[in-house]
């Protein structure tokens, strides 16, 4: 058998729009340039994603949750240097109108010419603030100027004293998020990448100053190991070191994930050093230091902070789970399967249910045996067409188990069990079924 993974975002396009992981914003408009919305099988699976990102942060002991407002007080985007310094460098092209970012595109920074229509005729770079703007409130004036967040951080900074009051945490202790967060990107694309509304999940470590570059590290290793844990295959994966360091950084690392169009940002591990909290300190008046009580000291925390796009990390899953296993029967003709090899707990469905025909007898057995399946996981119902097919369908989409229901099942109150990835196949007591597929879901790649 030879395996092939996948080599085009496209193919994973038109998945997902067939499938329903993900479909064009506003399609019978025309669209509307990079937004998606989540299908039937991808708003499943998102919650998925997030779920696990969740569970991993905040089944702690020395991390809480937090879900703030995505409107904030516009004092907190100066405080964070967002009104003034987030901006990426635009150019546009006279000759195609086409306009990119200056300090991403190969060919304008190696030859000065533009990506689409290889002219030397552009226009200056200009600064591009990406934050949306918005007014509250009934009068369009500057005064009513509000932002949509670019970051879920600054939710986090302004609430560092209330949520460590309100839990009596000591530090070094963490606020996780996860939210939407907008940026007016110049060149969003590839699909799900790169688009103007997306969701974060963000993590700010708050620390004592001496021991930020020890905890930086400890974070690494644990978001290597995350992915790890979630099936991404370890050759996909790599640390990329930045270059230029942001603003507010002493240390910054990037997780890279391959995907088709090379390897690219996945999530962003920073050193914040007490940046955040000074600037809030300064811009609101109130002081955000922390009492060690126990040593009496008082400081300003560093923040290490992981932060990292859902949309993104969805898309990385799909990426890495793709295969195509080929066959080649004496005759010389190929067979193809398509599988989404999704880890268990990413998958949107953990079980099909497959009544062998569309009698009542076997139906009114298998709609119960649903009912049965739906107590404790998402699950699948599909009658029409061959068996073949449809165990081909629930691979495609990732479904670890299928579950037939037969004719046999009438007198034995049993049904037949198949595993995605090894295609084996067991009776099991419709009785045992929920505790038999519990416990399978946890060992399934073993
Ligand atoms: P990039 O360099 O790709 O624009 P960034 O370095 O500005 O990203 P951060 O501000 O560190 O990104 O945001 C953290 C994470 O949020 C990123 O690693 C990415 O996963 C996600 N993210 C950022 N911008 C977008 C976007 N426009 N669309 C989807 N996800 C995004």
């Amino acid at each position: 058998m030879k395996i092939k993974h996948l080599e085009d975002l496209n193919t994973l396009v038109s998945l997902s729009k067939r499938r329903g992981f993900v479909f064009q914003s506003s399609e019978i408009y025309g669209g509307l340039g990079s937004c998606w919305d989540y299908g039937p099988l991808g708003s499943l699976m998102k919650l998925n994603v997030k779920r696990a990102w969740w569970n991993a942060m905040t089944r702690r002991p020395d991390i809480v949750g937090l879900d703030a407002a995505i409107l904030m007080h516009p004092m907190v985007w100066k405080a964070s240097g967002h009104v003034d310094g987030f901006s990426d460098p635009l150019v546009d092209c006279k000759e195609c109108k086409t306009r990119f970012r200056a300090d991403n595109t190969d060919s304008y920074i190696n030859e000065k010419k533009c990506p689409n229509c290889g002219s030397k005729n552009l226009s200056e770079e200009r600064s591009f603030n990406l934050m949306f703007k918005t007014h509250m409130g009934p009068l369009e004036d500057t005064g009513s100027v509000v932002y949509l967040r670019p970051e879920t951080a600054q939710g986090h900074f302004v609430n560092f004293q209330n949520c460590q009051q309100a839990s009596r945490y000591k530090i070094p202790f963490g606020i996780a998020a996860i939210g939407k967060s907008f940026r007016n990107e110049i060149t969003p694309g590839n699909f799900i990448f790169r688009t103007r509304e997306f969701e974060q999940m963000e993590m700010q470590y708050f620390v004592e100053p001496g021991t930020d570059e020890q905890f930086f590290k400890e974070w690494k290793e644990r978001r290597w190991n995350f992915y790890i844990k979630f099936g991404i295959k370890p050759e996909n994966l790599k640390f990329k070191d930045h270059d230029k360091l942001a603003h507010y950084a002493k240390a910054a690392v990037d997780v890279e994930f391959k995907f088709p169009m090379g390897f690219s940002e996945l999530e962003g591990i920073h050193n914040r050093s007490d940046f955040d909290l000074s600037q809030h300190m300064k811009f609101s008046g109130k002081n955000l230091e922390y009492f060690d009580e126990p040593n009496k000291k008082k400081y300003i925390p560093y923040v290490i902070e992981t932060a990292v796009g859902c949309d993104r990390l969805f898309l990385a899953f799909l990426c890495d789970a793709y295969r195509e296993e080929v066959t080649t029967d004496e005759a010389g003709k190929e067979d193809v399967r398509v599988v989404m090899g999704l880890h268990p707990e990413i998958a949107p469905f953990k079980v099909a249910v497959l009544p062998l025909s569309k009698k009542e007898e076997l139906s009114s057995i298998s709609e119960k045996l649903r009912d049965q399946l739906a107590e404790d996981f998402d699950v699948n119902y599909d009658e029409s067409q061959s068996i073949g097919k449809r165990y081909r369908r629930q691979d495609e989409i990732g479904t670890p188990f299928c579950v037939t229901v037969d004719f046999d099942t009438i007198n034995d109150q049993a049904v037949t069990v198949r595993h995605r990835d090894k295609m084996t196949q067991e009776r099991v007591a419709i009785t045992q079924l929920n505790a038999y597929i519990a416990a399978k879901l946890k060992t399934f790649n073993q």
